[in-house]
């Protein structure tokens, strides 16, 4: 399989942390933000009350925030490998474009899909526009990204056929995508769900591994 899109999950995979939880850790809101990620409440409905409770936190808050979540182990080696084959490379993430970007520029990466935190005067106001797509194709996720929709729409515009594409992932939110990919890729999967939804599993801390299935 000749890849020449992949799409990466960024909390988790990309990365050894998730910035929801390092940013409400840093302000006390760690156990509420648990509490509505055990709800039932559909995913993108959590999206929008978490952001609500990140209300006022600054812009430098977020980025220092951003900044103390170590990388994965041989992500940097792995990106660039791949854009040397001439791959499209990027980030479909139901965390935040303010952590997404600033990963997509330090490994020279191509896309960013992500929901956007509205930002005034250097605060969060705490509200936040999701990208979703479940509702533009029937997808099951409901959550803020869909991450299948947003492999399609990034392999449309490279000009990439789907059977080209490679998408990596370590939960259930990136069933959709990993399932629809040409290759798609388990990461040190977190739950039972991702871990059934590919044949191809990485069980190592290491992000070169996933380039087995890519070659
Ligand atoms: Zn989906």
């Amino acid at each position: 399989m000749d890849v020449g899109l992949a799409a990466f999950d960024m909390d988790g995979t990309l990365t050894q942390g998730r910035l929801v939880f390092a940013l409400a850790e840093r302000f006390g809101l760690a156990e509420k933000v648990r509490e509505i990620q055990a709800s039932r409440v559909e995913g993108h409905l959590q999206t929008k009350t978490i952001a609500a409770l990140f209300s006022g936190i600054t812009k430098t808050d977020l980025e220092n925030a951003v900044e103390s979540i170590p990388l994965t182990k041989n992500a940097e080696r792995t990106v660039a490998i791949l854009k040397e084959k001439k791959c499209r490379v990027g980030i479909i993430s139901d965390s935040y474009t303010v952590a997404a970007e600033i990963l997509m520029t330090r490994l020279g990466m191509d896309f960013v899909a992500a929901n956007l935190l509205e930002i005034l005067d250097g605060r969060l106001t705490g509200r936040v526009e999701m990208p979703l797509g479940w509702e533009k194709i029937g997808c099951f996720c409901k959550i803020s990204v869909c991450k299948r929709y947003h492999l399609e729409e990034q392999a449309r515009r490279f000009g990439i056929p789907i059977e080209r594409t490679m998408a990596v992932g370590d939960t259930k939110s990136d069933i959709c995508m990993v399932q629809r990919a040409g290759v798609g890729v388990s990461f040190m999967p977190k739950d039972d769900m991702i871990a059934k939804a590919s044949n191809n599993v990485v069980q190592i801390p290491d992000m070169l591994r996933v380039l087995e299935f890519a070659a």
